[in-house]
């Protein structure tokens, strides 16, 4: 096998994907299917972190709407991302990949609570670590969460896994003239207002020189083909 392209990715998985078709709950052969590939990316030598989203139970805009306080419907979101969490934990344990939970907000009964030293001891030991709560604070997304780990645990790229499988011009669903971009730089993603990440998240690693790897998770290879170097879906960078 050639060498890895990176040495170490935060990949970023949407509450969403965990759903396959179904978009609520969880399906366990697309996280089995999953998982089985970052077991893949470790033994290639790559270090991962994930972080999850929880879309896929509860998004406190969407889902709370203006019957809740926002504080506390993201409070429940963050929540979500915890049981997606759990579920990927014990899909990589069963397949014999070493993984620890971390939460931004501390429930140690669970988890452990999010320590950067730690968390990097644990990704060179070889061990998977996933992020739980995104930030830790309501408002942010975990999109957000995603790069700020990444900028924490010093990531080599973001790893983007969407229901889409690259950047385009315009929504493709919509507009068949859709271009899709191989590269496209951060600035223009931010001034065309392309739905890569929220502009909060698009900011924080333009601020800090991560690139983004957009991609499709339908085909869960692609995380290892990324991994590996294969040019596919969409780069963001300067
Ligand atoms: N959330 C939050 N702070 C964070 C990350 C997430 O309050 O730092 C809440 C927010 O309500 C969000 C929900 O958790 O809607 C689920 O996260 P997200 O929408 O990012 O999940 P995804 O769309 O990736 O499944």
């Amino acid at each position: 096998m050639n060498e890895p392209k990176y040495r170490r990715v935060l990949l970023k998985i949407s509450g969403e994907a965990l759903a396959g078709d179904a978009h609520r709950g969880l399906n366990f052969d697309v996280i089995g299917s999953v998982c089985d590939v970052v077991k893949q990316c470790v033994e290639a030598g790559v270090q991962v972190g994930i972080v999850v989203g929880g879309g896929n139970f509860w998004r406190g805009i969407k889902d709370g709407g203006d019957r809740m306080e926002r504080t506390r419907a993201d409070q429940m979101g963050m929540l979500a991302t915890v049981i997606n969490c759990l579920a990927l934990a014990d899909s990589l344990e069963q397949r014999g990949v070493e993984v620890r939970v971390q939460t931004a907000i501390e429930m140690t009964r669970i988890a452990e609570p999010y320590i950067r030293g730690r968390a990097i001891r644990h990704l060179e030991k070889g061990r998977v670590v996933i992020f739980g709560c995104g930030t830790g604070n309501p408002f942010f997304s975990t999109d957000t969460g995603a790069v700020l780990r990444a900028a924490e645990i010093n990531a080599d790229a973001i790893l983007l896994a969407k229901n889409v499988d690259g950047v385009y011009s315009d929504d493709p669903a919509k507009n068949p003239d859709a271009v899709k971009f191989d590269e496209i730089t951060y600035d223009e993603v931010l001034a065309r207002h392309l739905m890569v990440m929220d502009s909060t998240a698009t900011s924080l690693s333009m601020d800090n020189h991560i690139p983004i790897i957009l991609f499709a998770l339908k085909d869960p290879e692609n995380i290892l083909r990324v991994v590996m170097g294969e040019k596919i879906g969409t780069v963001v960078k300067e």
